[in-house]
């Protein structure tokens, strides 16, 4: 049954219970009724000793499709801290605002110029067209939708500041673009700490190296605080984690060899007569757009340079055609995205950025390693 934070009185007054002690709620829940603001169902006010005080509909609503959550506790929890929170900051903070026009209601509803922001607080895991759904209503009436996931178990973090860390569909969607690159709000009502995802860098499939801060909820400011560029130095500990993955995968790659199992990878390996310890570091690189294929980018660029290599094309020589035909002659993923086609693209620009010399073949060509460490910087701090 849906649960909510706030319902009027027969005098119009809107209560939220969880702001009062409880002898006053016992004394008010004897004299009033409630209503919900929304649907106008009668609801009951629920103030046990061990739940947050809180109404709950007496019967199944149409209530239920316009929170995106409305169910736990630590949902109820955490609403309620960020709205006494937003409170210190503005006057004009709403919690459980009923939007008419969209049929939504956000958790909480700050009017502000020039956009008014709906803040959406999630602790369930709810469907990725439904959060896509959500923030489309939000942006078609100039609303700006803040997303904060709640902090994800910390087992799951990466256990330095900067580490690995699995962000999978549902993660991602939380992801927010800014000034600074992208970061993942997240807060935790128990330890009452947001936490700073940020940043990540692709490995292969749902793995990423990402830079986590945290922050305490009295410590934080509104409108949020917003990350620190991330230094040349940190850049080369995400380069370092890079790196040794890299390794990794080319073990797993070689591994699965001895176990029959051929990947295209190391049947160019042979065909280049080379260890595959020793690809050059510049197949394999974690440029910004990577994530856009499913395997590790050693995988899809090897191949790469092999069509280009078997096409007799130098670096310099290839274009953006060859770019596409490559993801039409090779099967790295079903249907080639234009995504994936600018994939692509990006990697040999800055292949032929960095390019000293060619070599005998395309794969000993001449690399300026230094250049290409700098540009991904760059690539790396752009959003
Ligand atoms: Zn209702």
């Amino acid at each position: 049954m849906i649960q909510i934070l706030s319902a009027v009185t027969a005098d119009g007054e809107i209560i939220i219970p969880a702001q009062h002690p409880r002898t006053y709620l016992d004394e008010l829940k004897t004299n009033n009724t409630f209503t919900c603001i929304q649907c106008t169902d009668q609801v009951i006010l629920k103030n046990g000793l061990i739940k947050i005080p809180h109404f709950a509909h007496t019967r199944n609503t149409s209530c239920t499709q316009t929170f995106s959550e409305g169910e736990s506790e630590d949902h109820l929890r955490g609403k309620l801290q960020l709205y006494e929170f937003l409170q210190k900051y503005s006057s004009t903070v709403q919690l459980e605002a009923y939007l008419p026009s969209l049929h939504q209601r956000p958790d909480l509803y700050v009017q502000s110029d020039p956009y008014p922001i709906a803040i959406e607080f999630q602790c369930s895991q709810i469907s990725v067209p439904a959060i896509q759904q959500r923030t489309a209503g939000y942006i078609t009436q100039q609303i700006t939708p803040i997303w904060i996931l709640r902090t994800p178990a910390i087992s799951d973090f990466p256990l330095q500041e900067i580490g690995t860390m699995q962000l999978s569909a549902f993660r991602q969607q939380f992801l927010c673009t800014t000034p600074l690159g992208k970061i993942i709000l997240t807060y935790c009502p128990q330890s009452k700490y947001f936490h700073y995802i940020s940043n990540p860098m692709h490995i292969k499939s749902n793995s990423y190296i990402v830079k986590v801060k945290r922050l305490a909820m009295d410590k934080q400011s509104w409108p949020f605080a917003i990350i620190k560029k991330n230094s040349w130095e940190e850049f080369q500990k995400y380069l370092n984690i890079y790196k040794q993955h890299r390794f990794k995968q080319l073990d797993i790659l070689y591994f699965l060899n001895r176990k029959g199992i051929q990947s295209p990878f190391l049947r160019i390996c042979y065909r280049w007569r080379l260890d595959p310890k020793k690809v050059p570091f510049f197949i394999g690189i974690p440029t910004k757009q990577a994530s856009v294929f499913s395997i590790h980018a050693v995988e899809w660029q090897i191949q790469f340079i092999d069509y280009l290599h078997k096409l007799g094309l130098s670096i310099q020589q290839a274009d953006s055609r060859h770019c596409e035909s490559f993801l039409f002659d090779r099967p790295i993923s079903a249907e080639p995205s234009a995504e994936q086609i600018k994939a692509v693209e990006a990697y040999l620009c800055l292949l032929q950025g960095c390019l000293i010399s060619p070599g005998k073949f395309i794969y000993t060509s001449n690399i300026n390693y230094s250049l290409m460490m700098r540009l991904l910087y760059g690539e790396f701090l752009a959003n």
